[in-house]
């Protein structure tokens, strides 16, 4: 990643830009773009806040309207971070289930702007049921996907690299990789930081159905 020259603490020029409740508000498809998923309460908007060095940046997620969004955060014209809704536990309604699934389904299969995702687990319940719907669907669409297991400081170091050796082996992919983290201590925050420097600024862009 040296070969990269980027600005000091480029990681926490990441503002607001808008929400997407549907697929024509999608900004025009054309820059790079990072995805952030994971089921709610795995500690996705802590993970975001530590990685990008703002302390409430992923709130505007959680306003009330916005969990139904696709939240882009602008780095700089045509370069976001994408925070996508987060499942399991809003009471809402099948009808509005059924436009959430639609719409991230049209999002990961047509957006060619997107580059990667970073799939954000809880260390103790990795590769639950919708993440392997999200590992299933970026396979099919060819999006490369690193996965956070986030929670680390909750499990002894053994225990940590244990249940990363066994994702690891459930990886099958070279644009598939695994990483330990914890958002409350900044464990892995340079890693994750270097994937995403990867994704959003290197020159040679992903192909669709490239891995
Ligand atoms: P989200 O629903 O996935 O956006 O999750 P939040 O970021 O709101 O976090 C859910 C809960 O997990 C909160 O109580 C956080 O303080 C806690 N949490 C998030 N990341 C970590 C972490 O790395 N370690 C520990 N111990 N707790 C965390």
């Amino acid at each position: 990643m040296s070969e990269l020259e980027l600005p000091n603490n480029w990681y926490s020029r990441f503002e607001f830009k808008l929400g997407v409740a549907a697929s024509k508000q999608l900004p025009p498809d054309v820059g790079t773009e990072v995805a952030f998923a994971g089921r709610s309460n795995v500690g996705k908007s802590s993970v975001l806040n530590r990685v990008t060095q703002r302390k409430a940046l992923a709130r505007t997620s959680k306003l009330p309207g916005r969990t139904r969004e696709l939240n882009y955060f602008e780095y700089d014209e045509g370069i976001y971070l994408v925070d996508l809704p987060g499942y399991g536990f809003a009471k809402v309604n099948e009808a509005m289930q059924k436009t959430w699934a639609r719409l991230l389904e049209y999002y990961l299969r047509e957006r060619r702007s997107l580059q990667g995702i970073f799939l954000i687990m809880d260390i103790r319940h990795p590769l639950g049921e919708f993440d392997q719907q999200m590992l299933d669907y970026a396979r099919t669409c060819g999006i490369p996907m690193h996965i956070l297991l986030n929670k680390a400081d909750k499990l002894s170091k053994g225990a940590a690299r244990n249940v990363m050796l066994q994702v690891q082996n459930e990886l099958i992919g070279p644009g598939e990789s695994c990483q330990l983290f914890s958002a409350l201590k900044g464990t892995g925050v340079e890693e994750a930081r270097q994937q995403l420097a990867t994704w959003l600024f290197s020159k040679e862009k992903k192909s669709p159905g490239e891995l």
